[in-house]
């Protein structure tokens, strides 16, 4: 496992899942097959899965320790759920045990912070135990952007137990009712070394997490991006995106900030590397990956 070093923290990825998913055709409205292709060189095999031309996707936590606290960024799929996406359907992996190997044991954690509330980035909030979903870390604050959550219990309201891939009801409301939850503002501070920045579009809430020690920085960007392709077209939005122009906004204003601050950045759904630096070239950004 890598571990990085930032001044007085380091990360760690945890992958629960990682393959071919969606075609880039059906994954990003303003796809172009033109400017798709000029980055193919590098985007195959890790990114783009070769013959099938699907995109490749992972799905993992951040394990961010401070000098004072074990945060979790973003809680992947979770165990025995139901989901529609047969890929996602009740999954049984090691991930706690993964989660152990790292030297993060599920009661060691403090933190637990969704930079949304969609079904892959809520699902180890919660595991069952007799029959009832209860908190996976019985130790930890989890810390919900208010305003994604009032936009999530009201869609619950409208559309009933379905919403999210019925993840509101398994993942975040169990969390709720055990008294777990913290509704924040984004000016909170949950330690010395973390802020977060709003950057809404790819849901009404949308936050990421920025770690800074001194003059080394990393930005847990959850999915304003979901592939690096998105770094060289910011205008390209996913079909999952709510707000297709305002995802595309926050996007660039992203990339600008990684740009401008020389952060890390860690998304939640990059392959290979996982992480790297945003650098501007023309109107546009590239990425040089942190290996
Ligand atoms: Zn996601």
């Amino acid at each position: 496992m890598t571990v990085r070093k930032l001044g007085s923290a380091t990360i760690q990825k945890v992958e629960e899942i990682c393959g071919p998913g969606f075609k880039p055709t059906r994954m990003f409205p303003r796809f172009d097959q033109e400017a798709f292709d000029a980055h193919k060189s590098w985007m195959v095999p890790e990114h783009v899965e070769p013959g099938s031309g699907r995109l490749v996707g992972s799905v993992h936590t951040w394990i961010v320790k401070t000098p004072h606290h074990t945060i979790l960024i973003d809680t992947c799929l979770g165990n025995h759920k139901q989901r529609q996406n047969p890929g996602w359907n009740n999954l049984d992996t090691p991930f706690l045990e993964r989660l152990k190997a790292c030297g993060c044991p599920a009661e060691s954690v403090d933190f637990v912070m969704c930079t949304h509330l969609h079904v892959d980035h809520v699902g180890w909030n919660t595991r069952l135990e007799n029959g009832r979903w209860v908190p996976t870390f019985p130790n930890a604050k989890y810390l919900f952007a208010r305003r994604e959550y009032a936009h999530w219990e009201q869609e619950r309201k409208t559309q009933g137990p379905d919403v999210n891939g019925g993840s509101f009801d398994d993942s975040v409301l169990p969390v709720v009712e055990a008294g777990k939850a913290v509704m924040i503002e984004t000016d909170h501070q949950p330690d010395p070394l973390l802020t977060l920045r709003d950057y809404p579009g790819h849901t009404p809430g949308s936050v990421a997490v920025n770690l800074s020690d001194g003059d080394r920085k990393a930005c847990f960007s959850g999915d304003i991006m979901h592939h690096p392709i998105q770094v060289y077209y910011p205008d390209w939005s996913s079909q999952f995106c709510w707000d297709q122009d305002l995802s595309a906004k926050s996007r660039r204003l992203l990339l600008e900030d990684c740009a401008e601050s020389g952060a890390l950045l860690c998304p939640a759904h990059f392959p290979g590397a996982n992480a790297g630096y945003i650098k501007r070239q023309g109107n546009s950004f590239r990425i040089e990956w942190d290996r």
